[in-house]
């Protein structure tokens, strides 16, 4: 441990954010993370507790006390080796993680937890500026093939752990770039898409062949997933040229809102919105993009998905933007001795939030209003209601209905499951929530039912973070490597 009264002496510091004035004008990062040194002093507060309640908290069990303990010392290059030991992208999760380490950590009992996550985000800065994040190329080939379908963090990690010990992996991506969600969904301001580049790049010189603009099996156009596909695979091809499939396709299909006036013009899904914002920002010529610009904007779904709508809306320029949660408003701060170490319920403002927008929460969306004349067949507005739990029953209030303008409504209430088509056309059985069933232990080991195919991430676990699809791809690469080779040196 690098200073035993650390914990005592240094206040936690967060790391700053351009001002709201500026950030809005652009869609590019605005967090500024921390200086070297005041890394060094963030990692001072590291208790060394004995058990590190944080190295379980984080999904892909990164080695915290250790990276802190060489950021103290000033030995970046070694705490970069230990970061990569367990995350194969510390730069996207330093970014966008919501960091379930740190509500497990030690000193979050009674004090402010450690910055786990900017100091993640500060070495992995640190290690890409040094020219510390080189390609490592395998010693020899097996000869074994790989097709990954899905290139968002679960297939790029199990890429990259399979190139790494000499297997040939293709990964297959509909869309015409790699990344995922990543790429497309998470908006650039929260992790712009250079990081995703950089590694795409590493990833290559390790021997792994993308391929983007290949759609493996069915996507129906009615489901309104992105799809940007020019070629189509179907499984048995796949199966037929690759000794082993791992399927890594998300869980795409969003939650819709069947109410009356649902067929109204300006109604979309969060995932219409935010991937076209994400291909404007790199450049592409998008026709129709669906903009905010001086609208009143309705955002149905008070989670993360729909704070990025809030934040792209803001960019755009909208005349007011209103995000609804039917749940009531969580605590501001959690109970700490009957929740830690786990991750607590309590009202989340994101940085979004605070650049302006109305929250509403316990309200029900009832009906989508039309407008007259020439805004015939456009939402106008939405009409409301107050909503309470009671016995877990949620309970419309009498006379609480309420009518707000809505020039464009986003869905944004989470997503179902995986499109049923393409894990059908593999012939995949799926759990009770229509997700790939796959075990994740030893034994199971990411197999489905098919022979040779595999799943990992959101298509086996439903909709999660990023940190999780990291941890299911690292471990399906293991199960893949020891199904191929028979053994396997890859970590669990
Ligand atoms: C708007 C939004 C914001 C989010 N913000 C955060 C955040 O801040 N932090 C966080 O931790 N998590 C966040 N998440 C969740 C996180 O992005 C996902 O949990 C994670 O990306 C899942 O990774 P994955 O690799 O399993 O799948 P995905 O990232 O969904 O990638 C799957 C890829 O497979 C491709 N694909 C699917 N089917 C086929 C097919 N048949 N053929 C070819 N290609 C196919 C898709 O096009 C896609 O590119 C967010 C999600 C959304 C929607
Ligand atoms: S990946 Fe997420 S949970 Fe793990 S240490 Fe980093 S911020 Fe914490």
């Amino acid at each position: 441990m690098g200073k035993i009264t650390g914990f005592m002496e240094f206040e936690r510091l967060e790391e700053g954010y351009q001002p709201v004035e500026l950030r809005l004008k652009s869609h590019k990062e605005f967090v500024i993370g921390l200086k070297d040194d005041e890394a060094k002093i963030q990692s001072a507060r590291c208790m060394d507790c004995g058990t590190p309640f944080c190295n379980s908290g984080c999904p892909v069990n990164n080695i915290i006390p250790d990276f802190n303990e060489l950021v103290f010392r000033g030995d970046w290059k070694n705490a970069i080796d230990v970061l990569h030991s367990t995350n194969n992208f510390p730069e996207f999760t330093g970014r966008i993680c919501p960091a379930p380490c740190e509500a497990a950590c030690t000193l979050n009992v009674n004090d402010d937890a450690v910055g786990i996550k900017s100091i993640e985000h500060a070495i992995i800065d640190r290690a890409w500026a040094e020219g510390w994040v080189a390609p490592r190329v395998p010693k020899a080939k097996t000869g074994k093939t790989v097709a990954i379908v899905g290139s968002g963090p679960a297939g790029l990690a199990a890429a990259q752990q399979l190139a790494r010990v000499g297997h040939d992996v293709t990964v297959f991506e509909k869309n015409d770039r790699v990344g995922g969600l990543l790429r497309y969904g998470i908006p650039d301001f929260k992790m712009e898409k250079s990081h995703i580049d950089r590694r795409v790049e590493q990833m290559r010189a390790e021997g792994v062949t993308f391929r983007t603009g290949v759609l493996v099996g069915v996507i129906p156009e009615s489901t309104k997933v992105t799809n940007w596909a020019t070629e189509v695979i179907t499984p048995e091809q796949l199966k037929a040229q690759f000794d082993v499939v791992l399927l890594a396709g998300g869980a795409e299909l969003s939650r819709d809102l069947p109410v009356p006036g649902r067929d109204l013009e300006g109604i979309h899904f969060a995932m219409e919105f935010l991937p076209l914002q994400n291909k404007v920002n790199a450049g592409d010529k998008v026709k129709g993009q669906l903009r905010a610009d001086g609208k009143h904007v309705v955002v149905i779904g008070g989670g993360d998905t729909g704070s990025d709508c809030v934040g792209t809306s803001n960019r755009h320029g909208a005349a007011s933007v209103t995000q609804f949660e039917l749940m009531p408003m969580p605590p501001e701060h959690e109970d700490k001795p009957l929740v830690w170490p786990y991750w607590p319920t309590k009202l989340r403002t994101s940085s979004s939030h605070e650049e302006g927008c109305d929250r509403e929460f316990a309200i029900a969306t009832k009906e989508f209003i039309g407008g007259e004349g020439k805004a015939k067949g456009k939402v106008k507005a939405v009409r409301t209601v107050r909503v309470e739990w009671r016995g877990g029953k949620m309970v419309e209030v009498p006379g609480s209905e309420q009518i707000l303008p809505a020039d464009l409504v986003l869905l944004a209430m989470g997503f179902t499951s995986p499109v049923a088509g393409m894990l059908d056309a593999f012939g995949i059985d799926k759990d009770m929530r229509g997700n790939a069933r796959a075990g994740t232990d030893e034994v199971a080991g990411y197999a489905t039912n098919v022979p040779q195919v595999f799943a990992a991430g959101d298509v086996r676990r439903g909709q999660s973070l990023v940190v999780w699809a990291i941890r299911e791809g690292r471990q399906a690469a293991r199960a893949i490597d020891l199904h191929l080779m028979g053994r396997s040196d890859l970590p669990r």
